[in-house]
């Protein structure tokens, strides 16, 4: 029998829920606009752990494989972008030329590609329990604009589709976080191997747990 990567994280947190693991990604905009220790700072403060980091410009070849890349995450992309057409009141075959989710998807995700190896990046694996939705809520919403105050791409981002599509670029968001426990395995399994994660007790541990 082999477990399918949701059974394993279920299995995993179920008995060590602190041991919980997402990815995290500062972008090359939050690596050139110098947010590299306040996106590391906002998840220290929680109480999640860094239990690995790096410095690195990723491949196109290693970004193509980050990415799930199936039709179901790029029709994702394309959902998201119309909702923010239809709530700015913008036409997407004027902006795009179609409407279609899946080619918006892959437009999108042709321009994010170009984005993630544009420069380097920072790259850590955090662990606490639920790591993945606690990151994901530090982190805020995928479109800066709707992204609420008090998150990083809230506080630090201000792009919007709008603009991004207009440039043909992807939108600047400063982070990357893992979107569910599936997308976590894969992505720390991508970047980081065994030997670069580094387990370790928190002086605070024994006190909040
Ligand atoms: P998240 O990064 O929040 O998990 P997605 O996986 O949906 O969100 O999107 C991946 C990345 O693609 C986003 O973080 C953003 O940088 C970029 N992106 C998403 N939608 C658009 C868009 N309409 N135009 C340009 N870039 C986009």
């Amino acid at each position: 029998m082999t477990l399918r990567g949701y059974e394993l994280f279920n299995l995993i947190t179920m008995v060590k829920p602190q041991e919980e693991k997402t990815l995290v990604l500062v972008k090359p905009d939050g690596v050139k606009r110098g947010l590299v220790g306040e996106c590391l700072r906002r998840i220290e403060q929680r109480g999640l752990k860094i239990i690995a980091l790096k410095m690195f410009t990723p491949t196109r070849e290693e970004i193509k494989k980050h990415y799930p890349n199936t039709d179901k995450w790029l029709r994702g992309l394309g959902e998201k972008t119309l909702e923010h057409y239809k709530a700015h009141g913008q036409d997407p075959m004027k902006e795009l030329g179609t409407d279609d989710t899946l080619e918006i998807g892959r437009k999108v995700s042709g321009w994010l590609e170009e984005f993630m190896i544009s420069g380097p990046v920072v790259a850590c694996v955090v662990q606490g329990i639920h790591a993945v939705e606690m990151v994901r809520k530090i982190v805020g919403n995928t479109l800066p604009a709707k992204a609420d105050m008090g998150t990083i791409r809230g506080d630090y981002s201000v792009d919007s589709p709008t603009l991004a599509n207009l440039q043909k670029r992807s939108i600047h968001n400063v982070v990357h976080a893992s979107g569910d426990p599936d997308e976590a395995l894969h992505e720390i399994e991508h970047w980081f191997n065994p030997q670069e994660i580094h387990p370790y007790k928190r002086a605070e541990e024994d006190i909040m747990f």
